[in-house]
């Protein structure tokens, strides 16, 4: 049994799902890409009851990075604690310092955000009893991570692998072919019965996707 819970907000107009991860015993958590709408964030952590000691990302884009300073600023300043901002890999540091001109051009505002911790393949982020082993994940952006719990069998994928789909890869730093064999190599070998959270819609198995994910024929 594990005492790991989970919340998704979808924030941005990305409908991007923002994570609240918790530990039912102590109520110790985080938040997994805080891209926008940060009252929003608040009104869900007051929600849980979470008490969150850090914000983990999965990688610079926009809709999942663009809350995290507003976020940790909001909850510093309730608390009088640090909360520290873990990853994404140091890969996507030029995605992370380009947020304040990206937002302003779809109309809305976000900041740039430097990570208190650049985390990379075989970091482990931990909060209260839980760990998840960082897998790093090439091809949609350069920094991706994927964050696994093997106790618990689940996984918080950002954008790399959807049900019934992939992460996009047409930008100019995309790469179809990194994408694939990450996840081929490293995400369908965790188990079929590995869970996931997408970046955004619903989540799926390892199982359901390598029966029938048209994009990993
Ligand atoms: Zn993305």
């Amino acid at each position: 049994m594990s005492d790991l819970r989970g919340a998704i907000i979808p924030v941005t107009p990305f409908q991007q799902n923002c994570a609240i991860l918790w530990d039912e015993a102590t109520r110790i958590g985080l938040v997994i890409d805080p891209g926008g709408d940060v009252e929003r964030i608040l009104a869900a952590i007051d929600q849980t009851g979470a008490k969150i000691e850090k914000i983990v990302l999965t990688h610079g884009h926009l809709d999942h990075a663009g809350g995290a300073a507003g976020l940790r600023d909001a909850l510093q300043a309730r608390s009088g604690a640090g909360v520290p901002i873990e990853g994404p890999d140091i890969r996507d540091k030029f995605l992370l310092d380009g947020i304040a001109e990206q937002a302003a051009a779809y109309g809305f505002e976000a900041s740039n955000v430097t990570p208190d911790r650049w985390m990379e393949e075989g970091d482990v982020v931990t909060f209260g009893p839980h760990r998840f082993e960082v897998l790093h994940c090439p091809g949609h952006t350069p920094g991706s991570l994927v964050y696994v719990n093997q106790a618990a069998r689940f996984a918080v994928m950002g954008d790399v692998l959807f049900q019934g789909s992939i992460g996009r890869t047409d930008f100019p730093y995309g790469d179809h072919a990194a994408l694939i064999t990450a996840i081929k190599t490293k995400l369908l070998p965790l188990g079929d019965d590995f869970s996931f959270l997408c970046g955004h819609g619903p989540g799926s198995t390892m199982g359901a996707e390598k029966a029938g994910n048209p994009f990993l024929r």
